[in-house]
């Protein structure tokens, strides 16, 4: 075993290990115990912390989280409704509005997703990872990863809470540790910034602003205006996230003095101020900073190696107007466990099931970045963006149903499209997929099916029928690729 660290003699051995406990890891960790693995997950922080990506998808709550079984707690957690978006946004002089259920994909049900205080959210799927049998070590930093004779990747460096490094081996090793990964290297090719997308964001919170009308009101504003754009997102009936991303050439007057910066922008931005007469900037608390991000917006030319791979913002991100980095995070992580499980398990061969994992990420990533760069055309009205929603999801029918079903992260390839027409409807997996969503009962029958629990409720009903993972069958961009076990973990 090589690494470039002094080490503890100690070394402990598990199945997985995960870097970072933000919703990518978390994930990832979870779904990988889930399937009866022993899992190791570092996070160099402790929790709760910071960590800015508050407006969620609906893909994300009834889709991933459901499959993690923190659908219930989420819904108690109190967060914002988020039925759709609000833009002023392109050639129309006034605001429009989409909501998710316009998408036959996001029926009744599953037509919302929440604004989230990252904070709370995020704890809340750690905590899970924790009572899933995952090891979650906090404050517990990685350092490197150790390879094997043949090089192959064989486990992590890390230093642990008294500054003590030590080494820790596993078949698999993922690096969700974000966007400041000192990790991703370790699985060659290189990260590529976005030149298209070279923007800096300035963000903060504001106490007492006003609401969009009901029922809109917990829907996410953006606004765009001549130096760039802003984010209005409610956290709370008071707390309101507010952020405004420009050119990069703006760098030097927002670092140079941040409050006086965003004064001015939001003075230049109408419908953003009015949102903010008579409200508050929070000075105090983890609210209480004005922060600076920028060189967000990458891909990467190698997402795996033998041994690791990387998820969420270790790998890509782009441009936070649609709010897809927790989709993509979580979504990454279910791939990336589905992966690892099925090795594991001896049900694949490792190199099919990472290049089943790099499939489907890339393709939901490219549906983001496509569409992003598309909607960033501003002489052009809302009608064109639907459109364009509509071609580069290829789907067909009407052109602002496909605009909700792309930015609600339901428009790739793991989300079940059901004919609803159909009298056998996609019976099927609804069926399978109400096992793993509720983790109620159930044994696997002899066919492999799985019973539907008797007290599944409607809301899952109506989760399963637009969100479940779905299999080849029904999908003919599936042809030749890896189908979805029933319980949602494993290909096959
Ligand atoms: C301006 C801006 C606005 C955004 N707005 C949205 C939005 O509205 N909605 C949305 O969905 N997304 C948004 N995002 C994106 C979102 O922030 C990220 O995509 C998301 O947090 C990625 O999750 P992750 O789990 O991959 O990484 P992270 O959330 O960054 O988690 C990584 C974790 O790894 C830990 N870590 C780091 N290094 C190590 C190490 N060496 N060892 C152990 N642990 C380590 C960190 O402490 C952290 O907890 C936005 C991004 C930007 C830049």
């Amino acid at each position: 075993m090589n690494s470039n660290d002094d080490c503890s003699d100690e070394t402990e051995i598990f199945d997985a290990i995960v870097v970072g406990g933000g919703p990518g890891g978390s994930t990832t960790a979870s779904l990988i115990a889930r399937d009866g693995n022993r899992v190791l997950l570092l996070e160099a922080e402790t929790f709760p912390r910071y960590q800015i990506g508050e407006s969620l998808l609906p893909s994300t709550i009834h889709g991933v989280c459901a499959l993690l079984g923190v659908d219930d707690q989420l819904r108690e957690a109190g967060f914002p409704v988020k039925r759709g978006g609000t833009f002023k946004w392109g050639a129309n002089p006034e605001p429009w509005t989409f909501a998710f259920e316009t998408s036959r994909n996001l029926p009744g049900p599953v037509s919302h997703a929440y604004q989230v205080e990252r904070m709370k959210f995020d704890k809340i799927l750690l905590d899970n990872a924790e009572k899933l049998g995952v090891d979650v070590r906090y404050n517990h930093s990685a350092t490197g990863v150790v390879r094997d004779d043949d090089g192959r990747i064989a486990g992590v460096t890390y230093r642990d809470t008294t500054q003590q490094t030590r080494t820790a081996t596993a078949r698999f090793v993922v690096d969700a540790s974000g966007s400041g990964s000192r990790l991703h290297n370790e699985v060659g090719g290189r990260r590529e910034y976005s030149p298209f997308f070279r923007n800096l964001a300035l963000f903060g919170y504001f106490e007492g602003a006003k609401r969009l009308p009901a029922p809109n009101s917990g829907n996410i504003l953006c606004v765009a205006f001549d130096a760039g754009w802003f984010w209005f997102i409610p956290l709370s009936d008071t707390l309101t996230s507010v952020g405004v991303v420009v050119k990069h050439e703006m760098a030097a007057e927002i670092q140079g003095d941040p409050a006086e910066a965003l004064e001015k922008l939001i003075a230049k931005c109408p419908l953003i101020s009015d949102h903010l007469d008579g409200a508050r900037r929070v000075e105090e608390g983890p609210y209480g900073q004005l922060r600076v991000r920028k060189d967000y917006s990458y891909d990467r030319t190698s997402i795996w190696a033998p041994g690791m791979c990387l998820v969420g913002d270790a790998a890509v991100f782009i441009d936070p107007v649609f709010s897809s980095g927790v989709h993509l995070s979580t979504y990454s992580g279910m791939l990336a466990a589905r992966t690892i499980n099925s090795v594991l398990a001896g049900d694949i061969a490792e190199e099919a099931g990472w290049q089943e994992f790099e499939f489907r990420y890339r393709h939901e990533f490219a549906l983001f970045r496509d569409f992003v760069t598309a909607f960033y055309e501003m002489h052009v009205d809302e009608d064109s963006y639907f459109w364009q929603a509509r071609k580069i999801a290829g789907q067909p029918g009407d052109a602002k149903a496909a605009f909700a079903e792309l930015v609600g992260g339901v428009a790739g390839l793991d989300f079940a499209r059901p004919d609803l027409d159909s009298p056998e409807g996609n019976t099927t997996d609804l069926v399978r997929a109400a096992a793993a969503l509720t983790s109620v009962t159930t044994n696997s029958d002899e066919d492999g099916t799985c019973p539907v629990p008797e007290d599944t409720s409607p809301v899952v009903i109506g989760a399963l029928s637009a969100m479940v993972p779905h299999s080849a069958k029904h999908d003919a961009a599936f042809t030749d690729r890896l189908a979805v076990s029933p319980d949602g973990l494993r290909w096959c």
